[in-house]
């Protein structure tokens, strides 16, 4: 039996950015675990080889203005990367520099099985494929990559899920189905089209929200790419076809639509749906929302279970979705300042925290959103 105060589930940036401010406000080695199934950035090390960060990283830092896929003030991904828009290794790397320079210690290749709650605030019992470990507080940050949806329509098993595609130039040549309009289809269709495929992309949503928040409508970056294919006629776009199923014909796939039209394939047609919300063996200790996200106090802690805390992209205030790193990085100090007032830590370094626009604690900020040109 291992015995520490906090575990984090997870080496994404959501895990690691949590145990960066927890090892800056001076926790104790071994009174800090992070657990992760894979390797340090496990999801990004999985992206298909053409994939690039949508969000721009730019080294700013120094004027308050942290880079925006940065999970420290006083880190950068574009000065290490000397890129804009990094690949998933790229920032897997980032995150393996933040691990050095931190020391924070990660538990690599070990997946959180079970997890049991001794009590309300007596913490948890956690149980690896190689080890028990007992602690006081525990930090979910499992990420949804590795979740992709697959139960969106009949068949969606026919499919493939765009994160099952390691390489898009490993694909025969022919034409290609890519279900969802969002930023994940818009990149398989760009980079399909860019190989010389035809496309079919389809998508249902008819929303023409007036927002440009980037979690509700397509990125700059993406829809800059999307201008360069526009005039691309091997792409078809049909923004009015909701899949209702799946099926196979013989060796071909037919796509049907909820209004009875069918667009048939010789290729399993590529699901773009994006993913479920998974929290492993934590989902028991969430109540959840209408919409499928768990409820989260103003710490982003359970509001079933004292000490369980949420960090990532699953963390939804009403109405603001936290999905993008620049976003959900902003509540790091949430469970951390629990966990450290708790532990006596020195909380010192939240003020640097909210110089770089790295503590976000009023979420009505979010709520508001204007652009005057
Ligand atoms: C195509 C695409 C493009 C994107 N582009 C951007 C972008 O430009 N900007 C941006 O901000 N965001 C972007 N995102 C979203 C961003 O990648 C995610 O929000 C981010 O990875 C979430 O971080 P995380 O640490 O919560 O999850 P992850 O990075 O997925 O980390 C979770 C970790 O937990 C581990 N894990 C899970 N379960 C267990 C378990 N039971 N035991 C042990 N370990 C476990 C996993 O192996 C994984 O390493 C993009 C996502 C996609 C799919």
């Amino acid at each position: 039996m291992i015995e520490t105060q906090v575990v984090i589930v997870g080496a994404g940036p959501a895990g690691l950015g949590c145990a960066a401010l927890l090892k800056q406000m001076g926790i104790k080695g071994k009174d800090l675990i992070v657990l992760e199934r894979g390797e340090i950035g496990e999801s990004f090390l999985r992206w298909p080889e053409s994939m690039r960060f949508i969000t721009p990283s730019f080294p700013s830092n120094g004027y308050h203005q942290t880079d925006l896929n940065a999970i420290t003030p006083d880190t950068s991904p574009a000065f290490n990367a000397g890129k804009e828009h990094l690949s998933g290794k790229e920032y897997a790397a980032y995150l393996k520099m933040v691990v050095k320079h931190y020391q924070i210690d990660v538990t690599v290749h070990t997946e959180l099985n079970k997890v049991t709650s001794l009590g309300p605030s007596d913490g948890f019992e956690l149980q690896t494929h190689n080890s028990h470990i007992r602690c006081q507080y525990l930090i979910w940050a499992g990420g949804e990559y590795q979740s992709p949806n697959t139960q969106s329509f009949t068949g969606a098993d026919l499919c493939i899920h765009n994160t099952r595609i390691r390489s898009w130039e490993a694909l025969d040549k022919g034409h290609y189905v890519v279900i969802g309009g969002y930023e994940s289809g818009v990149d398989a269709t760009f980079n399909l089209a860019k190989l010389g495929h035809k496309v079919t992309l389809l998508e249902c949503s008819h929303d023409n929200e007036q927002t440009y928040d980037p979690s509700k409508v397509l990125s700059p970056y993406t829809a800059e790419r999307m201008s360069c294919i526009a005039n691309n006629t091997d792409i078809d776009f049909n923004g009015e076809f909701e899949v209702s199923a799946v099926f196979k014909e013989g060796d071909i796939f037919v796509v049907q639509s909820t209004d009875g039209d069918e667009i048939r394939t010789p290729f399993p047609p590529i699901n773009c749906t994006g993913f479920e919300i998974d929290l492993g063996p934590v989902s028991e200790f969430f109540v959840y929302q209408d919409n499928g996200y768990p409820w989260v106090s103003a710490f982003d802690e359970s509001t079933k279970l004292r000490n369980l805390f949420l960090a990532g992209p699953r963390l939804f205030h009403d109405p603001t979705l936290l999905c993008f790193i620049y976003k959900f990085r902003g509540r790091f100090a949430a469970p951390c300042s629990v966990i450290g007032s708790e532990l006596e830590l020195d909380m010192s370094i939240l003020k640097h925290y909210r110089q770089a626009g790295m503590l976000l604690e009023d979420l009505s900020c979010c709520q508001q959103q204007e652009c005057f040109c």
